[in-house]
């Protein structure tokens, strides 16, 4: 047996993994050996441009040096210490996190699901001991078609059946809405014991479904009357991906509880995040939510190194210009193609639907003919291609994607 992949084919290595690991994702056939900014290679040493970012956790772009030097100069000098004692790069991390998004506190986790769970108890201590709800009757408002992660809680208020089914027993005290429904909203809450409101500024995984202008506008200033605590899961839209630094700032909306992951560590290292004011994350004393790896010296420069680069490199302004090419020039194929539909997104997290049922194998058919073409991208229920790019991307290779798009739809 050969303990190196090293002179292994794609295929032999695709059987490893079918062997070996759990099944529990169904990846396009293609495997990566390399990334650098907007490029991947196979191991077959063949280019693609990454359409998919990590579901936009390398919004950075692949192996960005200032990210990398951050984390392996860490990792040569300190890199878990756990919370039983202090580390000379949390402090630092922290300040430099919460005067970037404007908040006063910040408690680190490492997932984006840990993070949405972090907020889930946030809100539900601050209902009880703040908000005087009684204890175990606090509710959460959810919306239909969320993706907020993976764990027993978030999947209770999950609609997907394949994320639910003999998952069960599921976690009470959610109450589910339709998105972009202010009215569903203002009747849910009316309801009693009511503590929050958890949302995805744009559903990323529902198939990047971006709300009506003053959605998030009108949820936030329902809720502030409600006295309802207003939770943003920007795992996916946070960290320049729409155009802005956060989605939630195209309506100038201010949440109570924000939560980052994926990109706020550019893709380098888990690293994920709650942000709140004093008033409601003092709620949380000493024993009652912690993490071995929340806040570890690696994840705290890391972060702070992505962070940076998002300033620096400009890329929410990038984001919010390349997004708007790109729609204009998806919006031509729509024309010229009868097999698209429509693109809908804002900056570059957008989505093109694909004229076909939602079980036709077609939008993955288009994925594997992109990606002979040299161009990654993942189907999204069905029949909806996401298409969102590192944003460290130009104006030429986007242009180079969309010919390669409008190249491989012409074979459909
Ligand atoms: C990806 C995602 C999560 C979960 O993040 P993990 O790091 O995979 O646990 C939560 N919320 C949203 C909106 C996401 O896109």
């Amino acid at each position: 047996m050969t303990n190196t992949t090293e002179k292994m084919t794609s295929t032999q290595i695709i059987e490893l993994e079918n062997k070996y690991g759990a099944h529990n994702y169904h990846p396009l056939p293609v495997v990566l050996a390399k990334g650098e900014g907007v490029y991947v290679w196979d191991v077959e040493g063949k280019k693609y441009f990454d359409f998919l970012s990590a579901y936009s956790a390398v919004n950075q772009g692949h192996c960005h040096p200032k990210i990398v030097a951050a984390m392996t100069e860490q990792a040569k000098t300190l890199t878990l210490t756990s919370r039983a004692f202090y580390n000379d790069c949390l402090g630092e991390y922290e300040k430099y996190v919460t005067e970037f998004f404007g908040f006063d506190k910040v408690l680190p986790m490492n997932t984006g699901a840990e993070a949405v769970e972090t907020a889930i108890k946030l809100c539900r201590k601050y209902a009880y001991e703040k908000n005087g709800i009684d204890e175990n009757k606090a509710k959460i408002i959810v919306c239909e078609n969320n993706f907020h992660g993976r764990t027993t809680t978030i999947i209770s208020f999950s609609n997907d059946e394949d994320a639910r089914k003999n998952f069960g027993p599921y976690t009470p005290g959610f109450i589910k809405i339709p998105y972009n429904d202010i009215a569903a909203l203002e009747t849910a809450l009316k309801e009693e014991n009511v503590a929050g409101f958890l949302v995805e500024p744009i559903q990323g995984e529902a198939g990047v479904f971006v709300p009506d202008a003053g959605y998030l506008a009108n949820a936030k200033a329902a809720c502030e009357k409600a006295n309802v605590l207003f939770i943003a899961d920007e795992v996916q839209t946070g960290v320049a991906r729409t155009g802005q630094l956060l989605a939630v700032d195209h309506e100038n909306v201010k949440p109570d509880i924000l939560i980052l992951g994926k990109a706020l560590s550019g893709g380098a290292y888990p690293v994920s995040a709650v942000l709140a004011n004093d008033a409601i994350m003092m709620v949380i004393k000493p024993g009652q939510h912690g993490s071995t790896f929340g806040g570890n010296p690696v994840a705290a420069k890391v972060a702070i190194a992505a962070l940076k680069v998002i300033k620096e490199e400009r890329l929410a302004e990038n984001a919010e210009q390349l997004g708007q090419l790109f729609r204009s020039e998806m919006n031509k194929l729509v024309d010229k193609y009868a097999i698209v539909n429509l693109v809908r997104g804002k900056g570059l997290l957008n989505a093109v639907v694909i004229n076909d049922t939602e079980d036709s194998k077609t939008a993955w058919n288009i994925c594997m003919a992109l990606k002979e073409n040299g161009l990654l991208a993942k189907p999204t229920h069905g029949n909806i291609i996401r298409f969102a790019p590192p944003l460290v991307m130009n104006e030429a290779e986007l242009m180079a994607c969309v010919a390669i798009i409008d190249k491989t739809l012409a074979d459909f």
